[in-house]
């Protein structure tokens, strides 16, 4: 959509086909349905930096549409943004249809012609470069053609991995997609009995056969298979490599920015307060909103959980703690393609001019967003390649006209 609006408003003659009756779905979805539309670390070495390897690729993309052009794109020209925790952006008004629509203002505006409920089907080619594209019965033919299907992650909001079918037929290589942000199924039972639970600053830390293998703090989203939300997305690759190498478990960490001794001293001033409560009642009152069902499930198998909490004995105080710096889960696996919300994979930045997001194989070709093997974290670090991508490529067709 930032392509076919950025050609349009170029003055170029543009057409976008989408397959869904509606633009944008995945886009609906980003961020809970708020969208974090982008990210604003100012500094565009760091941001860099979170593109991890492909970083070197992105700095002639990102000096022409970087952060702050995208920040400015939208928030200076009808969508007012909003940066919170972690630097994320939203639109000021948490809509993410808000987005959807500026988008399909931003097209309307550059006379681009909307073709909704059409599926390319096909693409022909002829000496080096694309003739022509199928939609169902009908032979569509353009100069240039901007590829921008995304990947395979959440298939049903139309991202079914077309473009990389598409790729491979025009020569290129595609990187296999597998799930890189995406969330973690787990064993533990008192885990899924919290399903829609999201806890605002954890601290996670992950095992392999015992032996501590790494830690991340975040937001932790407890769902019905798991465990999902920022902190968890951001850990699944590493995740992935150590799930063949032995059994994986992992501590959350309830309060991560209080020690052990703090926190039991937090205990026992509460139970001296409500004495003759039992510890049952006492432990929603001792550990973040919405955990208390989980939390009991677990220390009713470590203790009476119907006695007074002035007969908690100091034992079983040490344990509470224990617990709450340390609840423990075994990862069983990660989810599958259908709910990752970053699926590794596409095409290699090494068969595109990052100047232009024209492709190296096919000179009236142009690729953008999830199609491109980018590896990142969440963070709006998604969205903005698809703006900055999207941008270029919007700028760049039409200048090299075929003859
Ligand atoms: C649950 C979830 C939450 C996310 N949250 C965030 C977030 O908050 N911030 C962030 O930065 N990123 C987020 N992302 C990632 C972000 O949504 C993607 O990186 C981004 O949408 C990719 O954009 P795209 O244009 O490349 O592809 P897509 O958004 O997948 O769009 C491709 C479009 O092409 C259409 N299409 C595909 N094939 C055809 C065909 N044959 N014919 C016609 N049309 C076709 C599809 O219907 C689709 O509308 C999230 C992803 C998920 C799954």
């Amino acid at each position: 959509m930032i392509a076919a609006g950025r050609a349009g408003e170029r003055g170029l003659s543009v057409l976008l086909i989408e397959k869904n009756k509606q633009l944008g779905s995945k886009i609906l979805i980003t961020g809970n349905g708020r969208c974090n539309i982008l990210n604003a670390i100012q500094d565009e070495h760091m941001l860099l930096e979170k593109y991890g390897n492909s970083k070197r690729f992105l700095y002639s993309v990102f000096a022409q549409f970087g952060e702050k052009d995208a920040f400015d794109f939208f928030d200076l020209h009808g969508l007012p943004l909003v940066i919170e925790a972690g630097n994320r952006v939203f639109p000021k008004s948490q809509n993410a249809l808000d987005v959807v629509s500026f988008l399909a203002d931003y097209m309307r505006r550059g006379n681009v012609e909307v073709r909704t409920q059409h599926t390319v089907s096909g693409v022909k080619m002829k000496d080096g470069n694309i003739e022509s594209i199928s939609c169902g019965q009908e032979v569509l033919i353009a100069d240039e053609y901007i590829f921008a299907t995304g990947g395979v992650s959440h298939p049903e909001t139309g991202s079914t991995g077309d473009g990389y079918k598409w790729l491979k037929q025009l020569g290129h290589t595609i990187v296999t997609p597998t799930p890189s942000l995406v969330p973690l199924q787990v064993k533990e039972r008192w885990a899924k009995e919290l399903s829609g639970i999201s806890l605002e600053d954890m601290k996670i830390t992950f095992f392999v056969d015992g032996k501590k293998e790494f830690k991340l703090n975040g937001r932790l989203l407890f769902t019905h298979f798991g465990v999902s939300g920022p902190l968890i997305i951001n850990c699944a690759s590493k995740v992935s490599k150590l799930l063949p190498t032995g059994i994986v478990t992992a501590q959350i960490d309830m309060f991560p920015r209080v020690d052990f001794g703090d926190l039991e001293r937090q205990i026992i001033s509460i139970f001296d307060i409500n004495k003759n409560k039992t510890l049952k009642n006492m432990v929603g009152e001792l550990v973040p909103a919405g955990m208390a069902k989980g939390i009991l499930i677990l220390l009713s198998s470590q203790m009476d959980v119907e006695v007074k909490v002035h007969s908690v004995t100091k034992d079983n105080r040490k344990k509470i703690v224990n617990l709450f710096k340390a609840l423990p889960i075994t990862i069983t696996g990660l989810m599958g393609l259908d709910r990752a919300i970053v699926a590794d994979g596409g095409l290699p930045l090494t068969e595109v001019d990052m100047k232009t997001m024209r492709s190296n194989k096919v000179n009236n070709l142009f690729v953008t967003g999830d199609l491109l093997h980018i590896n990142r974290p969440s963070g709006g670090f998604s969205l903005q390649l698809c703006w900055s991508t999207g941008y270029v490529a919007g700028s760049s067709v039409g200048k090299n006209k075929i003859a």
